[in-house]
């Protein structure tokens, strides 16, 4: 631990708890220190143990060198990914690194207030495993987004393997038993959303209004969120496919009943049915039918050579630690 002066304003009794905070960053050399300071001073409020872990994401920017610049004064270490890798496997990274008995997900844009973390760890003291922050704020947003995470909440609802709170993002505490479960976790495709709710453990939300950012733009752009809430819901429900042989199941229904009026028609009441166009409508609707739900199932295969071919999640580039930090090892 080094002996910042943040440390040192700091009189809590040394079994105070290890508190790490990871912060995943991408492009956010505009912010990156403020918040970094704001959730130093915040920790150093909280206990004597921190320590802040930030994980650059491949940014195009100076983020990596701006972290380093205060790394000692800050207690704050660095991994720097070879490439962007997305959030998710910045977070994955930052559960890797960091040694807390408490590991708090914090963005790097200060949308998240430090201000939240002693009501995280309160809850934490009185018996949970993970504290997540719940989002106060969607009437502010876009209707795509309002009505995009309300599909999105039902869909993946569907499945009913899992129950995943709404408006839960990664802004939360997790203590070393959740983490550990979290790291025990081998697959490559990871929506956090759905590993945090898969791991179960006794688990609260806490409400939160995110702050403005503090420079620059979300980079979840619209496409973006429908590619990861797709990831999701193919990574923890079975549904498409249980719809797609729901869908076909009643096509053939239909098309079995169909035939038989033909038939009933032609040898009862001697009519042949005249039809060119029902023909070329019907061989395009059920061709359109048969092409989605093969895309849907190429999805799922696409899941599966992602998991098989076994590479690692991210590469770690750089691995910065503070000057002054003791090396601890967890066993
Ligand atoms: N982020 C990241 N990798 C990416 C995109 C974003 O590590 O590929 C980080 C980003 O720096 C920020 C957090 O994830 O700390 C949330 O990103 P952003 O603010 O763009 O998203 P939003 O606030 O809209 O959820
Ligand atoms: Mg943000």
């Amino acid at each position: 631990m080094s002996d910042t002066p943040l440390n040192q304003s700091s009189n809590r009794p040394q079994k105070d708890p290890l508190i790490s905070v990871i912060v995943p960053a991408f492009n956010e050399a505009g912010a990156i220190q403020t918040t970094l300071q704001n959730i130093a001073i915040q920790l150093a409020k909280l206990s004597p143990n921190w320590e802040i872990v930030v994980i650059d994401d491949g940014s195009k920017d100076n983020t990596a060198d701006l972290v380093k610049a205060v790394s000692t004064k800050l207690n704050t270490s660095l991994v720097r990914f070879s490439r962007n890798f997305g959030k998710e496997y910045a977070i994955t990274a930052g559960l890797e690194y960091a040694q807390g008995d408490v590991v708090i997900c914090m963005d790097a844009d200060g949308q998240h207030s430090s201000e939240l973390l002693t009501q995280m760890l309160e809850k934490w003291g009185e018996g949970y495993d993970m504290v997540y922050a719940v989002r106060q704020d969607r009437e502010v947003e876009s209707q795509f987004k309002r009505w995009g995470s309300k599909v999105f909440y039902r869909a993946i609802g569907l499945g009913g393997q899992i129950h995943i709170p709404r408006d839960a993002g990664d802004f939360r505490l997790m203590n070393r038993k959740v983490v550990d479960a979290l790291r025990s976790l081998p697959e490559r495709s990871r929506f956090m959303k759905g590993i945090y709710a898969w791991v179960g453990y006794k688990s609260i939300g806490i409400p939160y209004t995110p702050l403005p950012r503090i420079h620059g733009e979300s980079t979840f752009s619209r496409l973006r969120l429908i590619g990861l809430a797709w990831t999701g819901i193919t990574s923890f429900s079975v549904m498409p496919l249980r719809l797609a042989s729901a869908v076909g199941g009643l096509l053939a229904l239909f098309a079995f009943l169909y035939g038989t009026s033909v038939v009933v028609d032609k040898l009862f009441f001697d009519e042949s049915v005249p039809g060119w166009p029902t023909v070329i409508a019907s061989i395009m609707f059920f061709s359109g039918v048969q092409l989605l739900f093969i895309g849907i199932l190429g999805e799922y295969l696409a899941r599966i050579y992602d998991e098989v071919k076994g590479r690692p999640s991210y590469i770690v580039a750089e691995h910065v630690v503070p000057q002054s930090k003791a090396l601890v090892t967890r066993p």
